[in-house]
């Protein structure tokens, strides 16, 4: 994925776009006839607008347990950036889903010592994910503990040294090392300010049309973020929703001019006069 983007952020830089990273649209206004996109800290005019919200922004889910909360940022970590961090660590995850398997399974070749906490014996991770991280417990690589959830954190010296968790049912108690815990418990999406925009929306998602079209003129929108009959929420559906959205946005801005995608096989568009 990161090799995906890197090759889409090269081939988009030809054309010089601006971009303007780490804001959120918080509001969509109208102004002279135009629309100005509103973020925390910029106002961007506007005569057409695609929305590629995916799910719209969101945060991952925090622990519901208050004695986790101070500790957030401190020895509680709810994104992995780099896993060498990790590197000679006691790690207890907390997660069944995906991302708590995942770890589980890149952690445990750099950790001390690898556990994952989960409140019940059903997971929702990929199978084969699921099956190695099992045979790593079997092994004795990998502490698996199904039906048990955060009870307490343990400090030392204002550093966290370890954790306490407790079994759903008989409140059995164990306490674990930790260097570290990772809630991986999925996350909160939110559309926001979206909802607000008069788009055509069917729960979180906006209802758009062949031409992408949304339901308010000038405003298309493509990927995660759309419904239609028939739609699949994949990388490649969202390039051609994107480049259809793209080429209707245009043609609104410039009426006169015919829908026509252009080709990255015409090298004229690169600059380059003969082929
Ligand atoms: C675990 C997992 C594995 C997947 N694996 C595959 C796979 O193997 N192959 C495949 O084809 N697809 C896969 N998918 C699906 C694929 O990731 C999505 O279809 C794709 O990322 C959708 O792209 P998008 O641009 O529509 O949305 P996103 O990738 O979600 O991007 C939306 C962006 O908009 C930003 N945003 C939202 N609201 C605001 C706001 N108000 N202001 C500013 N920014 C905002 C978000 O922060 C985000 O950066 C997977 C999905 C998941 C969850």
């Amino acid at each position: 994925a990161k090799d995906m983007v890197k090759a889409l952020v090269d081939q988009t830089a030809q054309f010089k776009p601006a971009s303007h990273l780490n804001q959120n649209v918080t509001a969509l206004e109208e102004e002279d006839g135009h629309f100005v996109l509103v973020t925390e800290t910029d106002r961007f005019p506007t005569r057409s607008i695609v929305i590629a919200a995916g799910i719209g922004a969101f945060s991952p889910r925090r622990l519901p347990q208050a004695c986790a909360e101070p500790w957030y940022g401190k020895g509680i970590f709810d994104r992995v950036a780099n896993p060498d961090d990790f590197r000679g660590q006691n790690i207890v995850i907390i997660g069944g889903g995906d991302s708590a398997f995942d770890w589980a399974q890149q952690l445990r070749d750099r950790a001390q010592a690898v556990t994952l906490v989960h409140r019940s014996d059903k997971y929702r991770a990929h199978g084969s994910t699921i099956a190695d991280v099992q045979a790593a417990s079997s092994a004795g690589k990998t502490m698996l503990l199904p039906f048990h959830e955060l009870h307490d954190v343990r400090a030392e010296g204002g550093k966290l040294v370890g954790v306490t968790v407790r079994e759903v049912k008989t409140k059995v108690t164990r306490d674990l090392d930790a260097d570290a815990i990772l809630p991986m418990l999925g996350f909160h999406s939110d559309i926001g300010a979206l909802a607000e925009w008069g788009l055509n929306l069917q729960k979180d998602e906006i209802v758009v049309n062949s031409m992408m079209e949304t339901g308010r003129p000038g405003i298309y929108a493509a990927g995660d973020i759309t419904a239609y009959p028939g739609k699949l929420k994949l990388i490649a559906t969202g390039f051609g929703e994107a480049a259809t959205a793209v080429n209707q946005a245009v043609h609104w801005i410039y009426p006169d001019k015919k829908v026509n995608p252009g080709h990255s096989s015409n090298m004229a568009i690169f600059g380059q006069k003969d082929d």
